[in-house]
């Protein structure tokens, strides 16, 4: 580990002092969620009595396709504590939370869907745990209703593999649904760079974690946004914005390889003519040291791309409209 790892709530015996009451902002973004916004406000809005604190409730419409902005403006018209954000189109998930947290104006930030697949009374929890003295307080799945064996499998073997390359510690089973103090917030807002992904920034951060176990459920209506290639796409930010280790396994296949062609060189020198293995052999030691070459520019390539985006410096989001916002 090159960096520390997130200490665990055990070690903390002391509270920190928490503003009381206090504001607690909740950030969902919003893509195409007609079906089920409405719903989702409603519950977040019964959980709203027993949290002892103010509520600042803001939705991002990340360039809905369907109604959802409406909804959501025609729930912000009677509730000044609803704050809608218009994006000017659909920017992505990652980049609708960052708009969130950059309006946010609560000691604590709650990220959660919109598509009630994380319980909203969870926040309850995550609050207490933060009054006590906790920065993060992240949902830990315990179980996760409605989704496939397939993505099942493939979740839990990249939320693994995605801790396993960071260079700092990140919790798996954990998706965006958490609680940050405003202090976290700050920090993770403050970084200079425009292509986020908040799972690992958290963590980055630093500052005292703690899990908060929950049952996912599932989604009450509409359909996942994410297809096979956008959850591909996901994943190769998730590791390359935050890791350099996949550079670091070029130098594995060069190692493989290097061993591979001196086998064959051996090989050759030692056995007699007839035993030697024929054109398809050669053929297919090319196959795979070409593979892994190009694998290797590949991998370096897609680093560059994304130090040109960077370079570009363009926004991460572009607000269209801000209803009820106070900043
Ligand atoms: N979302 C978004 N922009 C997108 C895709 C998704 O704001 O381009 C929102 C979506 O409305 C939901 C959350 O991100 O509130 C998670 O999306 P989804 O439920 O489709 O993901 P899944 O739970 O299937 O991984
Ligand atoms: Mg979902």
């Amino acid at each position: 580990m090159n960096e520390p790892e997130c200490r665990d709530s055990a070690i903390f015996t002391q509270p920190d002092e928490r503003p009381s009451p206090g504001l607690l902002s909740i950030v969902i973004p919003c893509y195409n969620e007609e079906a089920v916004i409405e719903a989702t406000h409603a519950r977040i809005c019964s959980i709203a009595p027993s949290l002892g604190m103010q509520l600042e409730i803001i939705y991002i419409d990340d360039g809905s396709k369907d109604s959802t902005l409406e909804k959501l403006k025609h729930l912000a018209t009677d509730d000044t504590r609803i704050v809608v954000l218009e994006l000017s189109r659909n920017f992505g998930q990652q980049a609708a939370m960052s708009a969130g947290l950059e309006t946010a104006q609560g000691d604590a930030v709650v990220i959660i869907d919109a598509d009630l697949q994380d319980p909203p009374e969870v926040i309850l929890e995550m609050v207490a745990k933060w009054r006590t003295g906790i920065d993060v307080a992240y949902g830990r799945r315990k179980s996760r209703d409605g989704e496939s064996v397939f993505k099942l499998i493939s979740a839990s073997i990249f939320y693994r593999f995605f801790a396993a390359m960071m260079p700092y510690s990140v919790p798996v089973d954990t998706g965006d649904f958490k609680l940050c103090d405003r202090a976290v917030v700050d920090t993770v807002c403050g970084l200079p760079e425009k292509r986020r992904y908040l799972r690992s920034l958290v963590p980055w951060a630093g500052f005292r974690h703690a899990p908060v176990d929950y049952d996912r459920d599932a989604r009450t209506a509409g359909e996942t946004k994410y297809s096979v290639v956008s959850l591909l796409s996901l994943a190769a930010d998730a590791l390359l914005l935050s890791s350099d280790k996949p550079v670091r396994i070029i130098w594995l296949l060069v190692i493989i390889f290097t061993f591979v062609g001196a086998s064959g060189l051996a090989f050759s020198l030692t056995a007699s003519a007839q035993a030697q293995t024929g054109a398809s052999t050669v053929i297919a030691v090319i196959g795979f040291i070409s593979a892994a070459q190009t694998a290797g520019i590949a991998i370096v390539g897609e680093y560059v791309v994304r130090c040109y985006r960077e370079a570009q410096g363009r926004p991460t989001f572009v607000i269209r409209r801000k209803i009820n916002s106070k900043s």
